[in-house]
């Protein structure tokens, strides 16, 4: 396993759910803050001794909404992981907020206790949108927000913008887009929405409640990003992330390049080693587990050769770099040219991916019809 390792943090708590959300998230459990807090140190006290030989050059607490937590929560859990590991000098220390749950006090808290890196999720700089989406904040507390971020310290402050949303046009994801670049934003995650089964946006798009923009606009909202962003100087490094030089999610990279890391909280998902453990989702019983010592791993898979490289070929596609021949080599002992032939040929055909020396990428339309090209390298049995 390679030494330099990742660590994701899960915090499952919202204020409310967004109406589009599907994610292992739950609002109205404030009262088991506290238990759930001293499950994670206590987990990651359990797990560090074997894990005692990982790096860690980068440390993400994601969610849901961590910054519901209090600092002194907050600060435990990562002081614990700091006391455990061996965590690297120049570690990346990332955080995500949610407009609406965070002060200047936190901010500064959380900057001084070493977290470098802030990742708001504002979703659009538009009320009516927002509240149409179910999201807590208004667009003027998420320029507050960004901003007290800024001045308590973090260069690195990153947003995610989606389009697609129930009433949003074109003329409000454009302004959503430039309030960033306005905001001098380091990065910029956009995402479309995506309908999930079972929530409330669901039944209100059945029912006629609520309305999404028509394919059409949802293409042109597309496409906006992939020319607005680049031409104010954020290279589009991934299928959904746009960064200035300097400032992409290297812990998000991780996951593209199919690196180690460890995963501590319900639901949390850990890969090393050629296997993938997946913590329990229920925070209860993730709370009781840990608790009465008993390990929260609900399920643990071992990665087969055929599906590693596939997962791996899938997930490198997704960035700017593609997929670089020598490394799939050194990493798997196969020839990916040989290996994929057949897949390479179809795909440069179809133009979604194009060769440069030593390996192949995603073309424009390859990055736009990405689950095309994805799914080409699925083990024949699974698809
Ligand atoms: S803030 Fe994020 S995790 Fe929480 S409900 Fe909304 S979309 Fe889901």
């Amino acid at each position: 396993m390679t030494d330099l390792t990742g660590i994701y943090v899960h915090i499952p708590f919202c204020r409310q759910k967004c109406f589009y959300c599907d994610f292992p998230s739950y609002a109205g459990l404030d009262s088991v803050f506290d238990d759930y807090a001293a499950a994670l140190r206590r987990e990651i006290d359990r797990r560090s001794g074997l894990l005692s030989s990982c790096r860690i050059d980068t440390i993400y607490f994601g969610g849901g909404t961590p910054t519901l937590l209090s600092s002194h929560a907050i600060l435990s859990i990562l002081e614990t992981l700091q006391r455990r590991f061996t965590v690297l000098k120049d570690v990346e220390i990332s955080i995500e907020a949610n407009p609406g749950t965070i002060d200047k006090e936190k901010l500064r808290s959380l900057r001084s206790a070493g977290f470098n890196r802030i990742s708001f999720g504002v979703q659009s700089f538009s009320d009516s949108v927002l509240q149409s989406a179910g999201r807590i904040h208004t667009a003027q507390q998420a320029v507050q927000s960004i901003r007290e971020a800024q001045a308590a310290g973090f260069a690195n402050v990153s947003v995610d913008l989606m389009y697609g949303l129930p009433g949003q046009t074109q003329k409000d994801v454009l302004f959503s887009f430039q309030q960033a670049i306005r905001l001098q934003i380091s990065h910029i995650s956009v995402y479309g929405l995506k309908v999930e089964e079972g929530t409330p946006l669901e039944a209100a798009l059945h029912s006629g409640r609520a309305v999404l923009p028509d394919e059409d606009d949802e293409l042109a909202m597309y496409e906006l990003a992939t020319r607005i962003l680049p031409e104010n100087g954020y290279f589009r490094y991934e299928i959904s992330n746009y960064a200035r030089l300097g400032s992409q999610s290297r812990h998000n990279l991780k996951y593209w390049r199919y690196l180690p890391y460890i995963g501590f909280g319900a639901a949390a998902c850990s890969f090393f080693d050629n296997e993938r453990l997946t913590n329990t989702p229920d925070v209860m019983d993730y709370i009781a587990m840990v608790r009465e010592n008993r390990d929260p791993a609900a399920v643990r898979e071992r990665i087969e050769a055929g599906t590693a490289m596939a997962e791996y070929a899938f997930l490198a596609l997704r960035t700017v770099q593609g997929i670089c021949f020598a490394d799939f080599s050194d990493r798997f002992q196969v020839q990916f040219e040989s290996h994929y032939a057949e897949q390479i040929d179809r795909l440069l055909h179809q133009q979604l991916i194009c060769q440069y020396p030593g390996g192949i990428r995603l073309t424009p339309l390859g990055m736009k019809f990405g689950n095309l090209v994805f799914a080409a390298f699925l083990p024949k049995k699974d698809k």
